[in-house]
């Protein structure tokens, strides 16, 4: 399957990708996680990306779809893959189609979880205690949550009118939120989701 998952920071898409990742035995690909490791490791692409991440901003597209095409041509995600954190706005989203049309496929499904806002700025704020991750503090995290509703709900529109998007609500426990991820794609893909829930 050609999977993404997407919504709002501090959803927590990046805890149950990984976790759907290793229930459906198809890797993940975290755009953000790829970048905090280039800044870590002091690569080129790290250079040249740590100002948009510690101020909340978006990568530049060139930068951050030429890291995605580069990626995704690797063997391990050629015959599927859960993206997490990619397309951002529209502009990726036409890039990621032509990318997967030229291999002959389109993307499967798009997964979207829903948070209220209050919840998020919440979760945010905490995790900033925790992770002590620099685009995590107050400023930044109302910047990132504005850049999402503008950037990224439309993508999340395009994917409902393709008919592919699946949202599902995620708050509550991350086992529950996990356990409706995996009842809402067993409801469109029965076939591909053998096994016990
Ligand atoms: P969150 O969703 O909690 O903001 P991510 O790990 O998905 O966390 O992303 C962290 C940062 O990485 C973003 O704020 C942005 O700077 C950068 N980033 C990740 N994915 C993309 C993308 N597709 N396009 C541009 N920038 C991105």
């Amino acid at each position: 399957m050609r999977m993404l998952i997407m919504g709002p920071p501090g959803c927590g898409k990046g805890t149950q990708a990984e976790r759907l990742s290793q229930r459906l035995g198809i890797n993940g690909v975290s755009t953000g996680e790829v970048f905090r490791d280039h800044v870590k490791d002091l690569t080129p692409l790290g250079r040249d990306v740590k100002a948009h991440l510690d101020a909340g901003n978006l990568v530049p597209d060139d930068l951050t779809n030429r890291m995605v095409r580069d990626r995704l041509a690797q063997a391990d995600v050629r015959d599927g893959f859960l993206l997490d954190g990619y397309p951002r706005n529209t502009s990726q989203l036409a890039e990621l189609d032509i990318m997967l049309a030229a291999e002959g496929h389109a993307l499967d499904v798009a997964l979207q979880l829903t948070v209220d806002n209050a919840e998020l700025a919440r979760r945010l704020l905490h995790r900033a205690t925790v992770t002590g991750r620099t685009d995590d503090t107050e400023e930044v995290i109302r910047h990132r949550l504005k850049l999402y509703y503008r950037e990224t709900e439309p993508v999340a529109a395009a994917y409902s009118e393709r008919g592919i998007l699946l949202s599902v609500e995620g708050t509550g426990p991350e086992d529950k939120v996990f356990d409706r991820l995996l009842a809402a794609l067993h409801a469109s893909f029965p076939d591909a989701m053998d096994g016990p829930l």
